[in-house]
């Protein structure tokens, strides 16, 4: 910016403006520009070099024409200048491209005083040197001559000028960068509670920055040595050893002590250097540094990272880095456990592969790549072989870091050790696969198993209704062989010969036979099970009924028939009738000859347990109903066959019978529900048992 033009600024400038006007150079310089510029740059260019002027060493990179080139033209602008009578414009331009840094080719901090008098220099002496070729006239030739070094004086200063005023700019700008430094550093020490000192011990004085003195708590005027009473009395002594060392051995003293001021405790670190001379300590540089936050910091975080380890152990969980750009794989503690490896030995990613189990390895490594190549990390699951060749099973998550330019840095990982787990969530499967295989089986099994019921229950109506229609559709024809041969008999009394009589009475005595077992096969078909048909029903009437069916033969045999309080049960009443009929009557009929037949009958409840057949529910309970008599008895061995069809174990002469009571007996159980049983000693007596379930969906029992 231009500053407003003054009086005295005007005056000055017409008084320079005279001191730079010539009246004999212009023609001089117009001759040189005319007939001699190549001679005056190269000879300028000769002298350049003998000089040595130092700028010359930033146009080293120039070829010899390139710098003649140049030479030449910086000749012609200033022999222009000169030849147009322009030298104070051309000096102030000059100076002011100098300032401003608009010289070509150099930069103005390149520029040093002594190019600035060689070039003044060498510019004389070459105008010098011209001079001699242009005129002859002596008295011309010094009034050049005094205009030439009155020019060169004239440029030499106004260009000191400017490098003064470079140079001083310059050491302004270094000085305020200085002071900024200085302003940064006491910052920087008071954020990093820090003070450094300067300790002179040849002056036997002290400086220090206000860090120290607000770390020391001092006051303004302390003395820094009378801080050593503050220092904590058991490691003063700490101090004093470690300064001593600094002092009389190497120089370098570091320590680290609590200072106790106002009652509170400080940890202090505090390092310095020692300067010598002639082998004795003059001076202390050094720092003071108040460590107490970092100390706390320190203890938190040896904390954490205690806790850290803790949770990794417990939870079997590992944390690793792989710093891509070296290729270096740092471990927790928890991984070289998990791999089983010593502590903090290296890993390195080859070693890391060769551990994963051959047939993850390829899948890994695969995934590996696509992370770096995407920036996306998948959990992944792997299987790896310890060097004690235990296969383990790792599940890991991770994050691929990026430096700025987005290139991979590093992959920092979680890994944990999910062996159990894995294993047991691989059982569990197994074992709900089993089950469902099971289940499937059980159901194939039932569907199957309802088939053949219902083809079974079809085959039995079926059986029934033609053992129905059989039975039925004999009886007449029987009847009428009878009705025949009853007529023959009577007919024919005493005439007929006694052999013939003998058959016909065979014929007879079979017939009855082959009705009986009609009537008994009929009733066997015709015992099924209906829901309609169960009634509550009391034993006892039942059981009295039976008795007057009976009389006839309990009379005959003189039998004695004892029961005790028999329940009242929800039965098809005509069949448990039936039942009590055929246990009793052959109870009767297989009774010992010359014994009275004696029958007891009695009930109670019992459970499943207490039963011991293949047939009884553990836990569920029975109506036991016994039938016991004193009779011929069987071999046990037969119990079971004696329910079946046509079983007769004793002499059929002797014994009549069909062979079926006991086969209906077993029918009409089972259409309850229910099993029998018989247990029995030839010549003791036998016990037949049925047993009732005593709570069930079709015959629900109930209790008297
Ligand atoms: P049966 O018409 O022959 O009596 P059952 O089916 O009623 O036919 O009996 C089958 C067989 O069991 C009988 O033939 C007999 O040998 C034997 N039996 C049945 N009850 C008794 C009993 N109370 N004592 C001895 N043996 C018996």
């Amino acid at each position: 910016m231009a500053s407003p033009s003054t009086h005295k600024d005007k005056k000055n400038a017409s008084v320079e403006k005279d001191k730079l006007f010539f009246t004999y150079l212009p023609g001089f310089a117009e001759f040189i520009l005319k007939n001699k510029l190549e001679e005056y740059s190269r000879e300028q260019l000769k002298y350049s070099f003998e000089e040595e002027v130092p700028l010359m060493k930033f146009l080293a990179h120039l070829s010899e024409d390139e710098l003649l080139a140049l030479a030449i033209e910086g000749s012609r602008e200033f022999l222009t200048v000169l030849a147009e009578n322009r030298s104070r414009e051309y000096i102030e331009k000059s100076s002011a491209d100098f300032i401003k840094n608009r010289i070509n080719i150099i930069e103005r901090e390149q520029v040093v005083a002594e190019d600035i008098t060689i070039v003044s220099f060498i510019r004389r002496k070459t105008l010098r040197k011209l001079l001699t070729s242009y005129s002859n006239d002596w008295e011309e030739f010094m009034h050049v001559m005094e205009e030439v070094d009155r020019f060169v004086a004239e440029s030499e200063t106004s260009s000191f000028n400017a490098f003064i005023k470079i140079q001083q700019e310059n050491i302004a700008r270094i000085n305020s960068a200085l002071e900024q430094r200085q302003e940064d550093l006491l910052e920087a020490q008071e954020l990093a509670d820090l003070g450094s000192f300067l300790w002179d011990m040849k002056h036997g004085n002290s400086v220090f920055t206000p860090g120290v003195m607000k770390i020391f708590e001092l006051e303004e005027k302390s003395n820094l040595e009378a801080f050593m009473t503050d220092v904590h009395e058991d490691d003063r002594d700490m101090l004093k050893k470690a300064l001593q060392k600094a002092l009389e051995k190497d120089g370098l003293y570091e320590c680290e002590y609590r200072l106790v001021k106002n009652g509170n405790e400080k940890m202090i670190w505090s390092r310095g250097i020692v300067q010598f001379e002639d082998g004795k300590a003059i001076s202390m540089k050094g720092t003071v540094m108040d460590v107490t936050g970092k100390y706390s910091l320190l203890a938190q975080l040896q904390e954490s990272e205690k806790a850290n380890k803790l949770a990794q152990s417990l939870t079997h969980m590992g944390t690793w880095v792989w710093d891509i750009t070296t290729n270096r794989i740092s471990w927790s503690d928890e991984m070289y456990r998990i791999y089983g490896l010593e502590p903090q030995s290296e890993i390195t990613f080859d070693r890391y592969i060769s551990m994963i189990h051959p047939d993850d390895r390829d899948r890994r490594l695969s995934e590996i790549k696509e992370s770096l190549k995407t920036g996306e990390v998948k959990d992944y699951l792997i299987h790896i072989v310890t060097p004690a060749g235990i296969t383990k099973v790792l599940k890991g998550k991770g994050e691929l870091k990026r430096d700025k330019k987005n290139a991979p840095l590093t992959l920092n990982c979680t890994c944990q050790d999910i062996t159990l787990e894995y294993k047991l969530n691989q059982e569990l499967q197994e074992k709900e696969e089993y089950l469902q295989a099971k289940t499937l089986l059980l159901e194939k099994l039932n569907l199957s198993l309802e088939v053949k019921n219902n083809e079974l229950s079809r085959i039995n109506k079926e059986l029934e209704s033609f053992n129905y229609i059989a039975s039925h559709d004999l009886q007449e024809p029987l009847r009428k062989i009878q009705t025949f041969i009853q007529l023959i008999l009577e007919k024919s009394k005493n005439k007929l010969p006694s052999g013939t009589m003998e058959y016909f009475n065979k014929i007879m005595t079979s017939s009855s036979r082959m009705k009986l077992l009609i009537e008994d096969l009929l009733m066997f078909s015709q015992t099924t099970a209906n829901e309609d048909n169960f009634e509550l029903s009391d034993l006892n009437h039942l059981l009295d009924e039976v008795k007057i069916i009976l009389s006839t033969l309990i009379e005959e045999k003189k039998a004695v028939i004892e029961s005790r309080d028999l329940p009242t049960l929800r039965v098809i009443p005509f069949q448990i009738q039936q039942l009590l009929l055929n246990l009793i009557s052959n109870a009767i009929k297989y009774s010992k000859e010359n014994t009275i037949p004696r029958i007891k009958i009695s009930s109670r409840v019992v459970t499943g347990d207490q039963i011991g057949d293949s047939g009884a529910i553990a836990g569920k309970d029975y109506f036991e109903l016994q039938v016991k008599d004193n009779g011929i008895g069987f071999d046990e061995e037969n119990s079971e066959r004696i329910f079946g069809l046509f079983q007769r174990l004793h002499n059929k002469d002797k014994y009549s019978g069909t062979g079926i009571g006991l086969a209906i007996c077993k029918k009409i159980v089972h259409n309850h529900n229910g099993f029998i049983k018989a247990r029995s000693e030839v010549g003791k007596g036998s016990v037949f048992y049925v047993y009732l379930p005593r709570t069930d969906k079709k015959t629900s029992y109930l209790v008297n």
